[in-house]
């Protein structure tokens, strides 16, 4: 590990455990979720000069007019995703700056996660390299349409708000498998959909706020 990974001051182990505790006194419960935020070094994911708010409960610019969700709303859609279950395969929407996408390899065997800028995939590039994280595959493309030849995925999580529920996506999903995602538009909720056997059941939760689903890819 580099100094950057090793973390002093404020990026140590004591500060992401005071975020832990935090998170269950928010009232996540999922053990596998808390264990995998506790492992991930979430300041390597932010520029140096922010690194000391890393794990304060705030989202946090990362370039490109976009942000990384606060801690919180992580382990919530990841706690949601995994609905206590074992995780083969998993696509995420929006790798961002590549958190979320590292939290969700270490609960799960395989992460594909979808980025429409360029720029901010290759800097997850490099980032989850260094980690030496290697059952995730970054894909450079819009999220909308999925990656059907990699599919099906036991959970889809969506980094960045739709206005109406991609279809494309949930047929992506096996037999009991889960998609979370913000939706809306100014008012935002996070919704469940779950697939089972008869077709799709949807639950409505909690109020979010994300930046928006945009369609196209820039190089
Ligand atoms: N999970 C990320 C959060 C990133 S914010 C993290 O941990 O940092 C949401 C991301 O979704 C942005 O990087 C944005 O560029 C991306 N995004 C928006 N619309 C998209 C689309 N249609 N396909 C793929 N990525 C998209």
């Amino acid at each position: 590990m580099n100094n950057r990974n090793a973390g002093i001051g404020m990026t140590s182990q004591r500060t992401r455990m005071r975020m832990i505790e935090r998170l269950r006194d928010q009232g996540v419960k999922d053990e596998v979720v808390l264990n995998a935020m506790a492992e991930i070094p979430r300041h390597i994911f932010v520029d140096e000069a922010l690194a000391s708010r890393a794990y304060d409960d705030v989202a946090l610019p990362i370039g490109f007019g976009q942000t990384i969700s606060n801690p919180f709303t992580v382990a919530r859609m990841v706690e949601l995703a995994r609905g206590g279950r074992t995780l083969h395969k998993v696509l995420e929407i929006g790798t961002g700056c590549g958190y979320q996408a590292a939290v969700l390899a270490r609960v799960a065997r395989e992460v594909y996660s979808m980025e429409r800028l360029a720029g901010l995939l290759s800097k997850a590039r490099v980032r989850l390299r260094e980690l030496g994280m290697r059952n995730i595959k970054l894909k450079h493309g819009d999220g909308h349409a999925g990656l059907k030849d990699q599919g099906p995925f036991d959970a889809i999580v969506m980094a960045a708000a739709a206005t109406h529920l991609p279809e494309m996506l949930a047929d992506q999903l096996c037999e009991g498998g889960r998609l979370v995602l913000p939706l809306g538009t100014r008012e935002q909720r996070l919704v469940l959909v779950e697939r089972n056997a008869g077709g799709f059941t949807q639950s409505v939760l909690d109020e979010v706020k994300f930046v928006p689903l945009i369609a196209g890819v820039l190089a």
